[in-house]
């Protein structure tokens, strides 16, 4: 059978060839002169499969897509606090390039707009990294990324170079504030670089999915950065990716996002699929049409809002019987799917509103396939209650999805690979 995706997103990129509206970026003359024809979409899975149509593997230049991925660093390589003194995350409304700072002081709104994403080129790499150390961590950190070794476009860099006139400025009204603390020209030198970065599609892609996959590459397997910054960074793509179109865009597509002046757009969908596209003509905003309507259609066709709500956690207890065994009647509550907090409540409540009388009660997790924190220690208090009213509590668990199976203070559990197993257990003690 031949892949559905691809023909999918082939079709996708058809129903947009036809929008030659808007104009590649024109202050930057390099950019200027890019093919506004080239399209093309890419779709990289958490697990590493990638489909894609169109110009995937044509290069062009990174430019502000690399703001959250170099956020990303500043927030792994200096710690939160510190990053977070000099670049706030309130989304500005404003344009990317507009020349505003947080009234009292001096702070960057947001590290989307080009004055947050300098502050943040500012921060990347150790303390006291010089200009030339720190570019050098921005490309291999934007490498780790997306799972290859990234290299600067030399003329597009020297094209805005030579024109960032509006850049510098931001850099000169940061310096003054004291938010960039060394000579500002060498850090819009060093994010002018940052963003003259070569990467295809696929390589936004597999970024993307970087972010989606809890901050993995799922090609190399490498953690680039932890998880903490992952959602972080997500977030602040949520509300500042797309600049003075964020609210639109966090209606229409729900992704978070974030877009560059060479035409490329990315979408970071959490624990599913990492998405570019790319086609040069931009909007108002400075955002690509046919990477818009590309993204609007991909949304409403998957289902990929992240506003859209999931189905209830309704199913969580499998079955609810009692069962006999060789030493008496057991409670069996069978367990099944991913369980997260409503989930838990769900089987809390069933236990409570059961008040299992039988002097043996089974939480059989067999059929759980994920079980967040907060669903753990509630599994292991309800535990805890049942021992303190003289019950036996088993814990079917054969893979291990409660490695620390510990209720404290009086509670009890004892954990077997099978329901068989606790069905004729002798008794207690014999905990794994
Ligand atoms: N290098 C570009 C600039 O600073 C990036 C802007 C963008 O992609 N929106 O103007």
């Amino acid at each position: 059978m031949r892949p559905i995706v691809p023909d999918y997103l082939t079709e996708v990129l058809r129903g947009v060839e036809p929008d030659v509206s808007g104009e590649p970026a024109g202050y930057i003359p390099e950019l200027a002169s890019a093919d506004p024809e080239r399209l093309g979409a890419v779709l990289a899975t958490v697990d590493g499969e990638v489909y894609g149509a169109g110009d995937c593997d044509v290069e062009f230049t990174i430019q502000s897509i690399s703001k959250p991925f170099v956020y990303a660093l500043a927030l792994a390589d200096r710690g939160f606090d510190p990053v977070l003194a000099k670049v706030g995350v309130e989304p500005s409304g404003e344009a990317f390039n507009e020349i505003s700072l947080e009234g009292d002081t001096g702070r960057p709104r947001n590290p989307m707009i080009n004055a947050g994403a300098i502050t943040a080129h500012s921060l990347a790499g150790p303390d006291n990294a010089t200009p030339a150390a720190r570019i050098g961590r921005v490309i291999q950190g934007l490498s780790a990324f997306a799972g290859r070794a990234l290299a600067v476009d030399e003329r597009v860099c020297a094209s805005e170079m030579e024109s960032a006139h509006r850049n510098l400025a931001l850099g000169h009204l940061l310096r003054s504030y004291g938010i960039l603390t060394e000579d500002p020209r060498a850090v819009v030198d060093g994010y002018i670089r940052q963003c003259s970065v070569l990467v295809t599609a696929r390589d936004l892609a597999m970024m993307a999915a970087t972010l989606a996959n809890r901050g993995v590459n799922p090609l190399s397997g490498e953690q680039v950065v932890d998880e903490a910054v992952v959602r972080q960074v997500l977030s602040v793509m949520a509300t500042c990716g797309m600049y003075d179109a964020a609210g639109d865009w966090a209606t229409q597509v729900g992704i978070p996002a974030k877009s560059g002046v060479a035409g490329g757009l990315i979408g970071a969908l959490p624990g599913q699929v990492g998405i570019a596209t790319f086609s040069p003509r931009l909007d108002a905003h400075g955002n690509s049409v046919r990477g818009v309507s590309l993204f609007e259609r991909l949304s409403s066709d998957m289902g990929l809002h992240v506003m859209e709500v999931p189905p209830a956690a309704r199913a969580v207890v499998r079955s609810n019987r009692i069962r006999p065994g060789a030493v008496g009647s057991t409670r069996v509550f069978r367990l099944q799917g991913g369980i997260r907090f409503a989930g838990a409540e769900k089987i809390v409540r069933e236990v409570v509103q059961t008040a299992p009388s039988e002097p043996r009660v089974v939480l059989d997790i067999s059929l759980v396939y994920s079980i967040d924190d907060v669903s753990r220690r509630m599994l292991l208090e309800v535990a805890r209650r049942l021992t303190l009213d003289g019950q036996e509590v088993y814990l079917v668990d054969p893979e291990v999805m409660v490695p620390d199976p510990d209720p404290g203070d009086g509670g009890r559990l004892a954990v077997v690979d099978d329901l068989e197993q606790a069905l004729n257990h002798p008794g207690w003690p014999a905990l794994r």
